[in-house]
């Protein structure tokens, strides 16, 4: 027998692996079947890693039954460990489409709790004991916070866009500026969306420069609608031209045709009196006189996911009858989080003060200050002579296509280690239990201050800690990973 036969026939039998302590321990937490399944898939993966190693890996190959007992516990707990897990977010982007764009508020995350763990009058009109319609609950509050006549909610942005293309301007044509023929990160390109609308795509100016005589000139009896778009996540700069709003509704009206707008990031609140650059509100475009708005729920907003249709009553009351509305429709638990993110919006204070992405983007330099000097001081009571901790100015990012070319000053932590590499470091805080996102700069980690709540300092510190010597934290997404 060689060695590689040696080992495979040393494999002990599931039921004698089930007889160990630790293994048996298993069976108390978890559903039999699920261990003893655990278990075959394992030995089956341990048995091919072991065939399909060469011959002479194979001769100096030593196996030890604790490892393999070892083995057998991640899986069972990977198995049974939610896949979807918190993790903290220290690279600074505020709205991170990556890591959950926009974070709830407390009181939205109450609502949605409540909604989903009771009946609610969700399609139900209490007075009068009728058959309701979901969409009623927060189209009240959005006309009051956008002055807009109607509106209407479904789930993302993208959907939003579709259901209006496809109830104004199914196989007929809808004008939109070349320069404003945008992608938005994963598959999000104005001109697919439009043709899976059934609406023609009728391209006018040039990348740089459209005029309003080429809306005009575009013009014809088959055209539907004009169609403006937000270049949420670039600029055109230098030698450019495009029609303002106000032009582009006065044509809209003189032909007798409705004007579109794709607002993208769905900002209700005039950010420039808190240091941050123009972003058009929805409030400016319905003011404009558009006569359908699209944006979306988690960018700047701050809310659910959820794409947001407001404009005139005509227009919202035939998307409602479209066949894509029920397949678009919103969830409840996005409603519930959706109305109460909105009330914060009655009173602008309140908003700043209570949504994460607000309050992060507006948070003051002295107080990202105050934060990252509590980190490093945990951070080097924890590890002080293990790394370099030092306080740092960087820059942070809006995130979520929003604002572009804006860098936010920011306060962050910067780490050395001679223990470990920088790009070591780096992957180890990403599976900790509750994983630590950051980012690498000139050959130090930074966490940036800006997206850490308070109650993931110590996290950030257990996690460094894990990195640098205690490996007897728990790895990614083990024993549950939420905060
Ligand atoms: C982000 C964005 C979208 C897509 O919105 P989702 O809510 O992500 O579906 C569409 N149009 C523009 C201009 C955007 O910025």
């Amino acid at each position: 027998m060689n060695r590689r036969q040696q080992i495979l026939s040393s494999i002990p039998a599931v039921d004698e692996l089930l007889k160990k302590e630790k293994i048996d321990e298993l069976l108390f937490r978890y559903p039999r079947s699920i261990v003893v399944e655990s278990i075959r898939e394992y030995l089956a993966e341990y048995r091919q890693n072991i065939l399909s190693l060469g011959d002479i890996e194979a001769e100096s190959l030593t196996v030890s039954q604790n490892a393999l007992v070892e083995g057998i516990l991640g899986k069972v707990h990977s198995v049974m460990s939610n896949k979807l897990i918190n993790v903290v977010n220290a690279t600074g982007i505020v709205i991170h489409t990556n890591l959950g764009r926009s974070i709830l508020t407390e009181k939205a995350k109450e609502q949605l709790w409540s909604i989903a763990s009771r009946y609610s009058n969700l399609e139900f009109e209490l007075e009068s004991g009728q058959r309701g319609s979901r969409y009623s609950h927060v189209e009240d509050l959005i006309c009051k916070l956008t002055g807009a006549e109607a509106a209407m909610v479904v789930n993302n942005n993208a959907a939003a866009v579709m259901l209006v293309l496809s109830t104004l301007a199914k196989d007929r044509e809808v004008v939109v500026s070349r320069g404003q023929l945008v992608e938005i990160g994963g598959s999000f390109r104005v001109p697919d969306v439009m043709a899976q609308s059934g609406a023609v795509l009728r391209e006018i100016g040039t990348t740089n420069k459209t005029h309003l005589t080429d809306y005009e000139n575009a013009a014809n009896e088959n055209t539907a609608a004009l169609m403006k778009v937000h270049t949420s996540n670039y600029k055109i700069m230098g030698f450019t031209e495009e029609a303002a709003s106000e032009e582009l509704v006065a044509l809209g009206r003189k032909l007798e045709l409705p004007v579109i707008e794709d607002l993208g990031s769905g900002v209700l609140l005039d950010l420039q009196k808190y240091g941050l650059p123009y972003e058009p509100t929805v409030q400016s475009a319905v003011k404009a006189g558009m006569d359908v708005v699209t944006f979306s729920g988690d960018k700047m907003l701050g809310g659910p996911q959820s794409g947001i249709i407001v404009g005139k009553r005509e227009y919202i009351q035939k998307m409602r009858k479209n066949q894509l509305t029920r397949a678009f429709r919103i969830d409840k638990l996005t409603l519930a989080a959706l109305e109460s993110t909105l009330h914060l919006y009655l009173d602008e204070k309140t908003a700043v003060a209570e949504i994460p992405v607000l309050r992060m983007l507006t948070i003051s330099i002295e107080e990202l200050q105050k934060k990252a000097k509590r980190l490093q001081k945990k951070l080097v009571k924890r590890l002080g002579d293990k790394c370099s901790i030092t306080v740092i100015n960087e820059n942070s990012e809006v995130g979520g296509g929003s604002m572009p070319m804006h860098k936010l000053p920011t306060k962050a932590v910067a780490i050395t280690s001679q223990i470990i590499s920088i790009d070591a470091l780096e992957r180890e805080i990403r599976s900790y239990k509750v994983p630590v996102v950051a980012r690498i700069s000139k050959d130090r980690l930074i966490i940036d201050v800006r997206t850490v709540m308070d109650d993931e300092l110590d996290y950030i510190a257990d996690a460094l800690a894990y990195a640098l010597m205690d490996k007897n934290f728990q790895r990614a997404g083990e024993g549950g990973g939420s905060i």
